[in-house]
């Protein structure tokens, strides 16, 4: 772990093993953080934003830091891609795509650090009024394992630009890449306290995160069902949290859209990340007159993609990330049998070719489904897709916008204003209109209903990490008289 500018083995002994989900060898052992370790970070990053002055930091000599933090990921591009792909198993062309993007966060950040962010007033009675943005304070930051490197750097860039302090803990499965960040973090020269890293378990190590009183902020990627447990948690000193959680995304397709581009990127939508995607399009929601022909389509497809190990070039759609994850996939893919829809492909662990040792799934279909079954309610986060039909655009709508979640959502047409008719009507924070899937660090990322609070990425992502100060400068100074003077 990396606490107050120094590598630390943590309070306790404790280890944990890491593994490659395309083997199920073990590939590290790092340290088990404690309670006590999250409280050591914790007071280092108190300590370093008020005491050592990281608040009166300037905004240019963060910004000098993060740039330099993006050219030596850049150098080491291909080393942090390995590591991501060894330790999570997703193919390295989404490795490499993963590091580029996170080169680009800091950089995007770093500018956004020294651009121009208050405002003026102009109000009665002789006061000047304005408004300045400051630092949060101290944050925490936990982070999922689907994309262990990326996750992190959206939630480091915008911090450091605001000028917080920073205590982040990557999930139990996925250490590697951020502890090889630490090592840049550690070269580029931060103060000491500044930016903190610690290992363990989310319900010790990132319930302490959540809880402890010297936190301001609790930023989180991750389940629902836990980020429902993380807010409570800072409830009790009311902490701002940013929430980024789970989702169950509609992709509607009406019979007038691109037939090939429709089912290549309703393939993408699923598929990509192993399915292991917060905003995958998980419910392909299809006009009933197109069902004929694009199913067999798109199961033919299915069957075609290439799974394998990640680091293999050809791969296409690696291992899940764990035992535990893939039995949890091949649960509710029982449950979908059981709840009556039917299986077009795919269900199965897949064993052969080598792959017996790794957590592999083939790409799987459902379709006759109902709004109510499970499958098409609850988040699987695997290669499962579901298959909703609709006769009129309002069904579309209304089935789109059916589960507790609101991250994602497109609609694929070739008719304009109903593109954007539809879109207007999702319950969703990200939505495309013909494609799937792209989102730039310049756009705002975030989820409504229980997908989540508050956005990151973009300017809406650095204002979660900043403050909103009200200053009032009297222009005439002298006595109000509202309280008569008696002598
Ligand atoms: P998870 O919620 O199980 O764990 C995420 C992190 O929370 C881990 O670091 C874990 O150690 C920690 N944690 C667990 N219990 C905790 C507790 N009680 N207090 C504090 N921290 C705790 O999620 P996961 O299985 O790692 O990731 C998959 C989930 O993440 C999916 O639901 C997916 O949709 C979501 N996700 C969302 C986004 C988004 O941007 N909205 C992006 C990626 C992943």
């Amino acid at each position: 772990m990396y606490i107050d500018g120094k590598w630390v083995p943590g309070s306790t002994n404790e280890t944990r093993d890491v593994i490659n989900p395309a083997t199920g060898e073990v590939i590290a052992t790092v340290a088990e953080g404690s309670t006590a370790d999250a409280v050591a970070a914790i007071e280092a990053a108190r300590r370093a934003f008020e005491e050592d002055g990281w608040i009166d930091s300037k905004a240019r000599d963060r910004a000098a830091l993060l740039y330099r933090l993006a050219d030596l990921l850049e150098e080491n591009a291909e080393e942090f891609a390995q590591l991501d792909t060894l330790n999570n198993g997703k193919p390295l062309r989404e490795s490499r795509y993963d590091v580029s993007d996170a080169v680009n966060q800091f950089r995007y950040f770093a500018g956004l650090a020294t651009k121009p962010h208050g405002q003026t007033y102009d109000v009665p009675d002789q006061i000047q009024a304005m408004v300045v943005r400051e630092p949060v304070g101290v944050v925490s930051q936990i982070i999922p394992w689907n994309y262990p490197l990326v996750m992190a750097t959206q939630k480091i860039a915008p911090a450091i630009a605001a000028g917080c302090t920073v205590v982040i803990k990557p999930a139990e499965q996925t250490p590697l890449s951020l502890i090889k960040l630490f090592e840049l973090i550690d070269r580029v020269g931060f103060p000491p306290g500044v930016v903190n890293l610690v290992l363990g378990a989310g319900e010790t190590v990132g319930a302490e995160m959540a809880r402890n009183p010297l936190v301001d902020m609790v930023a989180f990627t991750g389940g629902t069902e836990t980020g429902i447990a993380i807010m409570k948690a800072a409830a009790d000193t009311v902490k701002k949290v940013g929430l980024e959680l789970g989702g169950k995304s509609p992709n509607i397709v009406f019979a007038d859209a691109d037939f090939e581009t429709a089912v290549d990127y309703a393939l993408y939508a699923i598929f990509a990340n192993q399915g292991e995607v917060c905003s995958a399009g998980s419910r392909l929601i299809l006009e009933e007159s197109l069902y004929d022909r694009f199913v067999p389509e798109l199961v033919a497809r299915a069957k075609q993609i290439v799974v394998g190990p990640g680091t293999d070039e050809s791969t296409e759609m690696g291992p899940l990330i764990s035992e535990e994850h893939m039995n949890r996939v091949l649960s509710y893919i029982e449950v979908g049998k059981k709840e009556g829809a039917t299986l077009l492909t795919g269900g199965r662990r897949m064993t052969e070719n080598g792959l017996d040792k790794g957590f592999f799934i083939e790409p799987t279909i459902f379709t006759d489904t109902t709004p109510e079954m499970k499958i098409v309610q609850e988040e699987i986060f695997g290669p499962v897709l579901v298959i909703q039909t609709f006769r009129t655009e309002e069904e579309a709508i209304r089935l789109a916008n059916g589960t507790k979640y609101g991250l994602a959502g497109a609609v694929f047409t070739s008719d304009v204003a109903k593109a954007h008719r539809v879109i207007r009507k999702l319950r969703a924070g990200i939505t495309w209109i013909n494609t799937y899937h792209p989102t730039f660090n310049e756009a705002p990322w975030g989820g409504y209903k229980q997908s989540g609070i508050g956005r990151e990425l973009g300017t809406y992502g650095l204002d979660e990490y900043l403050e909103v100060k009200q200053i009032n400068v009297n222009l005439e100074v002298a006595p109000t008289g509202w309280f008569q003077k008696r002598s």
